[in-house]
């Protein structure tokens, strides 16, 4: 299922591309589709190299928290922190040497547009001897994320989950949560729909691998978010 959207967001992003050359934005990059400027700093005539990215599905790398959650506050953070990187200025030429006084680029990422819906897919494995292994720490739900654009806060609320149950990287089976336009959950299992809530997304903590966010006008498509604010 994963290759399956993996495979969409691949012939979106060709389709994207194509598109670009006419300058017609289509409708999934309005909906989800994300801009980050990667900057590089030269550490010796301060120079920054700005990189536009464009992304219709942020990849996070789990950060696990010590009561052993994995915290997608947290992960964010970490992703979007400024780390020291091998590279070379295009401005004053310097380049950093593989040795240990040799001094190296900072590198951060810094979030220029946020979509009406996030997609998040968190990184479910590390490398193992023989072959991928699966973190299965569980992931702290969470039901609303305000992340910055910019001076602006933007508020996300949770519309829903797709969980990979299993302990392998290539096998397992996924399971949908969807919140519903009345706010209700279903979850969806192969062709099995029934109704659910918070507290059974909560017992599968474990297998949370896709979240995704909506900003809070995007909640009810369709209807005027007012009319459907919690009170
Ligand atoms: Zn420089």
């Amino acid at each position: 299922m994963l290759a399956l959207l993996n495979k969409g967001l691949d012939q979106l992003n060709s389709t994207i591309s194509i598109q670009r050359h006419t300058n017609l934005e289509n409708h999934f990059d309005r909906v989800f589709g994300a801009k980050y400027d990667s900057i590089l700093t030269c550490p010796i005539c301060n120079n920054r190299s700005v990189t536009p990215e464009y992304q219709l599905s942020l990849q996070l790398a789990p950060k696990v928290t010590p009561d052993d959650l994995i915290n997608l506050k947290a992960s964010f953070a970490s992703n979007f922190a400024e780390e020291y990187v091998e590279a070379s200025c295009d401005k004053c030429g310097y380049k950093t040497e593989p040795s240990e006084k040799s001094k190296r680029f900072a590198k951060r990422t810094e979030i220029r547009k946020l979509p009406k819906f996030l997609i998040i897919n968190l990184s479910r494995y590390k490398i193992g001897r023989f072959a991928p292994k699966k973190i299965m720490n569980p992931v702290k739900l969470e039901e609303k994320l305000v992340l910055k654009e910019g001076d602006k806060d933007v508020i996300y609320l949770l519309r829903g989950v797709i969980s990979h149950t299993g302990s392998q990287v290539r096998s397992g089976h996924y399971i949908a949560f969807i919140n519903q336009p009345d706010r209700t959950w279903a979850k969806c299992d192969d062709t099995r729909v029934t109704e659910s809530n918070l507290d059974h997304i909560r017992l599968q903590q474990q297998t949370f691998q896709i979240y995704v966010l909506g900003t809070d006008s995007s909640v009810h498509p369709g209807f005027p978010s007012e009319t459907l604010s919690p009170t």
